[in-house]
């Protein structure tokens, strides 16, 4: 099974996307992750990467892509993937479409999550975020047991520095203009599902295998 979760930040698609990975056994592609140990790493894709992701903005399309193709050929995505966070624009789209064509697979289906911005800005202002499983919590709506450490791991909890209202605004605009196109995009090509991304984190989950079963 090879699909995509579209939709805001603060959406929920990693969350879902760790939980369809458990179910499915297929592993979630994120590039915001893979950017973000990049970061951590101060390698030299870590080091571009980051003046846009500060900004709210958008990494350019081409180093995206690139590490996209070389992630989805290893041996484990051999039976499926979830692609959390990519594509975000027409063009990674459609570089999508071409580099799976070229290895005969397709996307089955494309996910999205539908959360109103008011919304997603209360939720992304209070988050914080396990750098060790990748677990989210707020505090307000959903803290974790312990103050400041995940639940999961026991890995003391960050917060994100592009969560921080400027950003979020940015990071939501540019949803608005460069990525909410993806939803005609897949419409097109009869792959998009939308859930309502209000809920528990189970009911939303219940919602989505409905869609991929
Ligand atoms: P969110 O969806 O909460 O904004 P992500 O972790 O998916 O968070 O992405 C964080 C940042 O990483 C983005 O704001 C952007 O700068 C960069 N990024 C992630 N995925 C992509 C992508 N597919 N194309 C361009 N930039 C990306
Ligand atoms: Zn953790």
């Amino acid at each position: 099974m090879r699909m995509i979760l579209l939709g805001p930040p603060g959406a929920g698609k990693g969350t879902q996307a760790k939980m369809l990975k458990e179910k499915f056994r297929i592993p979630q592609i994120s590039t915001g992750d893979i950017l973000r140990k990049a970061v951590a790493d101060n390698s030299e894709l870590g080091q571009e990467a980051k003046t846009y992701m500060d900004g709210g903005r958008l990494v350019p399309d081409d180093i995206v892509i690139e590490l996209i193709r070389e992630r989805i050929k290893e041996d484990d995505c051999d039976s499926g993937f979830i692609l959390d966070g990519f594509p975000r624009t027409i063009v990674q789209a459609e570089k999508l479409s071409e580099t799976l064509e070229t290895m005969g697979l397709d996307i089955d289906t494309v996910i999205d999550f539908e959360v109103d911005s008011q919304e997603l800005i209360t939720r992304l202002t209070g988050r914080s975020t396990c750098p060790g499983c990748g677990a989210m919590f707020h505090g307000t709506t959903r803290p974790p047991k312990q103050s400041g450490v995940c639940d999961f791991c026991g890995a003391k909890l960050y917060q994100r520095p592009d969560d921080n209202r400027e950003t979020i605004r940015k990071r939501l605009e540019v949803y608005e203009n460069e990525t909410a196109p993806l939803k005609d995009f897949y419409r097109q090509r009869g792959k998009l599902k939308s859930v309502q991304g209000r809920g528990t984190v189970e009911e939303i989950f219940s919602q989505v295998l409905r869609l991929v079963n």
